[in-house]
């Protein structure tokens, strides 16, 4: 049998250490929200492959897609000979997205690619150069997108210099005594020291942040950005790539504040678990790039469409958003049980906008100093007891939880009954 030592020395050797691993655990195979490993130790997923398995692993209905399409071609390039997969997700997501329409589509491979497009298209559409986007944003690894990022440490650090015409805001953070107030007031800094509204294309803000921490913008804030936007020809990108497809309990996480964004970027869960990102958007801004301007060679591949247009059927028929809200009722209830109790003083907040849940630690909970060591130490407990977990935060004080919409109440009370165990087990350690 093959170890997962085994396996991670043979990784340690070939692959460059920059790919961190969240955990030693190989995968052997896995079903919904279960991983099974090389050594024939199942885990619960919380992970969820960082928030694109909304639909669960190997769904039936998707991998049924899959195969179907597999049988009839894999790549003849939507830039040479186009297919029908691609137009009939084009048209379910101009439909869908939360932007004024009538809305066009552009499919890509990677999240970052997504971004990288959106800004393309905004600086295509406005003429103008600048792009504000918010401090513990994550929007990818690629030069743009790391400049777009909000976190230097381990994102940014040695890879400038960045492209320009990049600014940051603080992003409001109830917890951390950021409001609304103090973002838009930097804001209004931001057009009287650094760059004129009128040279601005877009501004980029994650609804909910991801990697930065779970934290979720005040709806009053996103609508007063609308108006600001609206005000100076400025639009409004919503980057719904971790925070979209159903993993708030809405489709995408800017409709909890009934703002329409000019353009939204999708990744991730939009799959299924298979490597696709789009950009929708008004189609007036959409199509003023040239033919031409826009593609990639592998960019909206038919499989991976075929898999997406699966993964929408899914959350209609299994009624995925509602489930989304149930499960992080459930999640967020019992988190806040425990914070209840004296056993948890370092449960600083407990937070979430549908499944989307976050459990922030601090070493106490009036100075609210991050606990980034313990919150380290729960994941691993917590992957010892059969659980995978993720963090993140700026601080990386916070675990977050992205577990499938599909899996059972059984499944979700067995990750939370190992979250519990392991955080007692963390604290002792
Ligand atoms: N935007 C957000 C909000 C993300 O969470 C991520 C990935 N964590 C990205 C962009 C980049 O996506 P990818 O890793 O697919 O390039």
């Amino acid at each position: 049998m093959t170890t997962n030592h085994e396996l991670l020395e043979r990784r340690n050797n070939a692959v460059p250490r920059g790919v961190a691993t969240a955990t030693g655990v190989f995968a052997a195979r896995a079903e919904n929200a279960e991983v099974w490993d090389v050594e024939g130790k199942r885990y619960i997923d919380f992970a969820g492959g960082i928030a694109v398995l909304n639909t669960g692993h190997r769904h039936p209905k998707v991998m049924n897609a899959i195969q179907k399409q597999l049988e009839r071609f894999t790549h003849p390039c939507f830039q040479v000979t186009p297919y029908e997969p691609y137009i009939a997700l084009a048209e379910k997501l101009n439909r869908l997205a939360p932007c004024k329409g009538p809305n066009k589509t552009i499919f890509l491979t990677t999240g970052a690619e997504a971004i990288e497009n959106a800004i393309k298209i905004a600086r295509g559409a406005t003429k103008r150069p600048a792009v504000i986007s918010f401090v513990g944003g994550f929007h990818g690894r690629t030069l743009m997108t790391m400049a777009l990022t909000g976190k230097v440490d381990p994102y940014k650090k040695g890879f400038g210099p960045f492209p320009g015409e990049v600014y940051h805001l603080p992003y409001p953070n109830r917890f951390h005594d950021v409001s609304a107030e103090d973002s838009l007031r930097a804001l209004e800094f931001l057009f009287k020291a650094d760059v004129e509204p009128s040279r601005v294309a877009a501004m980029l803000i994650e609804p909910v942040q991801g990697e930065g921490g779970f934290y979720i913008a005040p709806f009053e804030f996103l609508r007063e950005l609308r108006k600001v936007c609206d005000r100076h020809g400025i639009l409004l990108v919503a980057d719904e790539i971790q925070c979209g497809f159903g993993r708030t309990g809405k489709m995408f996480a800017i409709e909890h504040a009934g703002v329409q964004a000019d353009l939204v970027t999708m990744a991730k869960s939009l799959g299924g678990g298979m490597p696709l990102s789009a950009v929708t958007g008004r189609a007036e801004i959409m199509d003023a790039v040239e033919p031409g301007g826009l593609g990639g060679t592998y960019a909206g591949n038919p499989v991976a469409c075929a898999a997406a247009i699966a993964v929408l059927e899914v959350f209609e028929e299994e009624k995925l958003l509602e489930r989304s809200t149930k499960i992080g009722e459930r999640v967020v209830r019992r988190m806040n049980e425990l914070a209840a109790t004296n056993r948890f003083p370092c449960i600083g907040e407990v937070r979430g906008l549908g499944g989307m849940v976050a459990i922030e630690l601090v070493e106490d909970r009036t100075t609210k100093t991050p606990a980034a060591a313990l919150t380290k130490r729960w994941a691993t407990q917590s992957l010892k007891n059969g659980l995978i977990l993720l963090t993140c935060g700026v601080y990386g004080n916070v675990a977050r939880v992205l577990v499938p919409l599909t899996a059972s109440d059984a499944i979700v009370e067995e990750g939370l009954k190992i979250m519990e165990r392991s955080l007692e087990e963390a604290l002792a350690a």
